[in-house]
């Protein structure tokens, strides 16, 4: 018998916890998911990604925003969109994930412990009953941190659930506003910028740096610039934020925001999405005798280990790049490490899905990593307009874009905008993963009619680029 009272003891249970606890129980381990709320399945399922995606989904059918190409900017399927509209939608789609997370897991032999967990010492971890009232002190050999992170507050301002919202609570909003202030124009920034956008919300989006989506291709961010402009979206870059304060105007309750510039905007709901920090304030992390950075996060080495070699912290409590696919990936490589299971680390080369309407998705390099590495590339682009399918849909505004080597015609980047771009990119990520050129668009044959021919039409275009 184990001196342990676990082989494997996991904190969190969004995807990097639940697959490295199924990891572990696939080796035959004894396992356990800590996990301090009432519901498994952490941001992803709870608060971030599967509720604003089911929302962006239920927005773009009611609003009959999807398919304005073809009936007209007027188009609507329902007039009056409520919240309660929306979250009919998003809590049926989020009840139903749960489901099939807490089945997956019993099936899987895991065992799940709704507790607060903190460390006594490297190996022993106090697990709280949520209601205070008692705790009890388990054992591990291992240990898998994937307790994901929270929305960065500023101790300015007075956040409230009501008027001012961090991304964690946004969903909770009562009615739609009739006007939405966005600080911080990151990912999630945008998202939610983009589907207030399209509820017919008038929506300012300000960020202090000089573009949109720093990471994304130039052009696909431009793209989504006049996108969200033509969607009556106020973007204010380069500015900074000075103060935010709810104020009793003879309008009603508003929220007041000041820019460092002298410019103010009154608004009815403030949305401050200014990055995330590591969920480990109430870890007792050091009683591990590890420390966090500045933003809570952990510092891992390749094999997602901690400063203590039994000790892995996986997901967004790792930082970049923070995303669900990536961070359930690592949560099942920390698992195989630690039992000793050969594994690798994620790939490099992972795609990006950014849920804006338009949607945008991306793998590989872009045109300005390319240009600052004086790699000599050339692009190839196909508009969803010239492809019959985008005509079918009535997405006239998508664009998909190659990159690839001027000289040997390797596929160096993969980026689109427009209706599906996140499925679409996996074909150019496996061509590029497998070393191919951008010969082999032209020389296969696409189903028809599809937006992946956008592939074949690009093909094309970026040779004729050669040859011209
Ligand atoms: C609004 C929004 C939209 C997003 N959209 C996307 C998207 O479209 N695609 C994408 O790939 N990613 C998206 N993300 C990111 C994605 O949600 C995260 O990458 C993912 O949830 C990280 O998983 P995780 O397992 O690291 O942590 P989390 O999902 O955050 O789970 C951590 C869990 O740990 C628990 N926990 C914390 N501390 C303790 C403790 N001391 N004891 C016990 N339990 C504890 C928490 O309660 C939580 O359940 C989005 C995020 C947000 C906020």
């Amino acid at each position: 018998m184990s001196e342990f009272d676990y082989d494997l003891l996991v904190v969190g249970s969004g995807p990097s916890g639940q697959r490295a606890a199924i990891q572990g129980t696939k080796l035959r381990k004894r396992v356990a998911i800590a996990e301090r709320k009432s519901v498994i399945g952490g941001t992803c399922v709870n608060t971030g990604t599967i509720p604003s995606k089911t929302m962006r989904e239920a927005v773009l059918h009611l609003s009959g925003y999807r398919y304005r190409g073809l009936y007209g900017a007027s188009y609507t399927v329902k007039e009056n969109i409520t919240i309660a509209d929306l979250l009919f939608r998003t809590d049926h789609v989020v009840n139903s994930e749960i489901e099939v997370m807490r089945h997956q897991l019993a099936r899987n032999g895991v065992e799940t412990i709704v507790a607060d967990a903190s460390f006594v010492d490297p190996h022993t971890v106090r697990l709280a009953s949520m209601d205070r009232r008692g705790h009890r002190d388990v054992t591990a050999a291992r240990i898998v941190l994937a307790v994901g992170t929270r929305a960065s507050h500023d101790e300015h301002i007075p956040f409230d659930g009501q008027r001012i919202f961090t991304s964690d609570d946004i969903l909770t909003l009562q009615g739609l506003p009739r006007t939405l202030t966005v600080v911080g124009a990151g990912v999630i920034g945008c998202e939610f910028a983009s589907i207030f956008a399209a509820l017919g919300v008038r929506v300012t989006l300000v960020d202090k740096r000089s573009r949109l989506l720093p990471f994304v291709d130039g052009e696909i961010a431009e793209a989504l610039t006049y996108r969200l402009r033509e969607n009556r979206v106020t973007i204010r870059l380069g500015e900074e934020v000075s103060t935010i304060e709810p104020v009793d105007t003879e309008h009603g309750e508003k929220v007041r925001i000041k820019l460092a510039s002298g410019k103010q905007i009154v608004t009815d709901k403030a949305l401050y999405s200014v990055g995330r920090q590591g969920a480990t304030e109430s870890l007792n992390i050091e009683l591990a005798g590890l420390s966090t950075d500045s933003r809570g996060r952990l510092p891992v080495n390749e094999h997602y280990q901690t400063a203590q070699s039994h000790i892995y912290a996986v997901g967004d409590l790792i930082g970049f790049p923070s995303l669900a696919s990536t961070s359930m990936e690592q949560g099942r490589l920390a698992a195989c490490h630690a039992f000793g299971v050969a594994a690798t680390s994620v790939p490099a080369l992972f795609p990006y899905g950014i849920y804006t309407i338009l949607e945008i998705s991306m793998v590989g390099r872009t045109e300005e990593d390319l240009t600052d590495e004086g790699v000599p590339y050339e692009i190839g682009t196909a508009h969803y307009r010239e492809i019959a399918r985008g005509q079918i849909i009535g997405d006239n505004n998508g664009l998909l874009k190659l990159i690839f080597h001027a000289e040997t015609r390797e596929l160096l980047g993969v980026h689109i905008i427009g209706e599906g771009a996140s499925e679409l990119v996996h074909i150019g990520q496996a061509v590029m993963a497998l070393g191919g050129t951008i010969d082999y668009f032209v020389n296969t044959v696409f189903n028809y009619p599809t937006l992946a021919e956008c592939y074949k039409t690009a093909g094309f275009n970026g040779i004729n680029r050669l040859v011209a």
